[in-house]
């Protein structure tokens, strides 16, 4: 197994993230044979330190009424949790253009019932998919808080779960009280939480090498440290691609390319609407006191997650392009959001400070099948935010497109053609 010149695969795979493998699994127990390229390793890309809740409690777009006016008010604030940094791209100034056309009440609903859709489904997918093949992730079933320091925080998030709930996405709140007695891990004094119980957790460094081995143990080949720089075609058709070990094939090709889709797409005419979306992380040894499940600490927009073999604080929105540095006033933004909530906000040890880019289109929703102008061509990206959550029911979908199978979900919203 693992041969180069070996009988050509039915598909091949760019992009060995969560989205990557997943599409491999569900395209093997289809019967299909796939070959998956990664340039570094698998599942260090966004999918590496990412806070690795599933979450159909997030199904609300980010771009919602209010949206714009509330990213320029956090353009003066360089620690605010949703940022976008003044400077001259093109491409990101057309993004937020589209984006910022998309903050109305019609297109929120609209976008809310295609996120929800996936989400509910990934969510159960998944669930099934870690006891079925006994994934050794840290899964865990126990719902998410959104909990809150502010009366005001509360109530506007309030107003928004009758929504989630036409959605099939209950929520139960709790008062200040009620949410100290629940989650000992908090500090006493805060205003409340809501909490969703249908949402879930992992550790997703471990989802990723777990779905690897399963790839690999199904008769799937996975390549690391390869390269892919780009497209080869003949009479119109995608055939495989040029990588830095040589030639690739596949009857089919699928790219599973995360926030680095967007340029490597356009050396084949697609121009792809997808922006980095940088967010950060810090992880720690567990702490004594840990949340019993995951929560966001509202106001900073600050996800916690906590699991045996560590403990980790994520979040933020930073529209700033490829940047790739470490920002210190945004690690320590963190930090502190932390420490307004929690009575331990760090563990004993820092083990990793982390950034990743989300693979955000303005519309927050994936692109998942045929890709436009090429045959043999097919898409799985852009998951922004919710990559980790929406990676099952993609993984699913992907394969039922491929095969011609019914589809487990109305593709249309997240048709790839729809940019074109
Ligand atoms: C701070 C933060 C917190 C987050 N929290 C959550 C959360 O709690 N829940 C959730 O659902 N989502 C979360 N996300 C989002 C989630 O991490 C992403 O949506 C998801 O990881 C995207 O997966 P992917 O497979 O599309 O991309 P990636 O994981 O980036 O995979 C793409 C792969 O392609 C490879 N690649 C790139 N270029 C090439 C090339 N030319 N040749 C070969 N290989 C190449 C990369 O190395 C990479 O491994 C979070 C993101 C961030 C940044």
């Amino acid at each position: 197994m693992g041969g180069m010149s070996e009988a050509v695969p039915d598909v091949l795979i760019l992009g060995g993230g969560v989205i990557g493998l997943a599409c491999a699994y569900n395209l093997l127990q289809a019967g299909r044979s796939v070959h998956l390229l990664e340039r570094q390793e698998i599942g260090s890309g966004t999918s590496h330190g990412n806070c690795g809740t599933i979450t159909p409690s997030h199904a609300l777009p980010l771009a919602g009424p209010g949206a714009i006016a509330k990213a320029l008010k956090s353009m003066l604030r360089p620690d605010a949790p949703f940022y976008v940094k003044p400077r001259a791209d093109f491409a990101l100034a057309s993004w937020l253009v589209h984006f910022a056309s998309r903050c109305n009440g019609r297109d929120w609903r609209r976008t809310a019932e295609a996120k929800g859709e996936l989400l509910q489904l990934s969510r159960r997918l998944t669930g099934e998919l870690v006891e079925q093949r006994s994934l050794d992730c840290e899964f865990q079933a126990q719902g998410l808080r959104y909990v809150y320091s502010t009366q005001q925080a509360f109530d506007t998030d309030r107003d928004t779960l009758p929504l989630l709930a036409s959605l099939g996405i209950e929520s139960n709140l709790l008062d200040g009280s009620a949410l100290a007695s629940a989650e000992p891990a908090l500090l006493p004094g805060l205003a409340g939480a809501v909490h969703f119980p249908g949402d879930a957790q992992l550790r997703p460094e471990r989802f990723t090498s777990e779905l690897a081995r399963l790839v690999r143990s199904l008769g799937g080949v996975i390549e690391e440290g390869v390269e892919v720089q780009g497209f080869r075609s003949s009479a119109g058709r995608i055939e495989g691609v040029d990588t830095t070990k040589g030639a690739r094939r596949g009857r089919e090709v699928l790219a599973a390319l995360g926030p680095w889709s967007a340029s490597l797409l356009t050396s084949v005419g697609l121009n792809l609407p997808i922006q980095p979306g940088k967010g950060y992380s810090m992880t720690y040894s567990p702490p004594s006191v840990a949340p019993s499940a995951p929560l966001v600490l509202r106001e900073h927009s600050v996800c916690v997650t906590s699991w045996q073999s560590g403990f980790r604080l994520g979040s933020t929105m930073e529209f700033s392009g490829y940047d790739n540095s470490l920002n210190a006033v945004r690690l320590d933004a963190l930090e502190r959001g932390a420490a307004r909530y929690l009575r331990e906000p760090v563990g004993p040890e820092r083990r990793e400070q982390w950034f990743g880019w989300r693979p955000m289109t303005y519309d927050d929703l994936p692109l998942i099948g045929r890709a436009p102008k090429h045959d043999g061509l097919w898409l799985a990206t852009g998951h922004g935010m919710m990559g980790m959550g929406m990676s099952a029911a993609t993984g699913r979908l992907v394969a039922d497109l491929m095969t011609g199978r019914e589809p487990c979900i109305d593709p249309y919203p997240y048709r790839a053609s729809r940019f074109a």
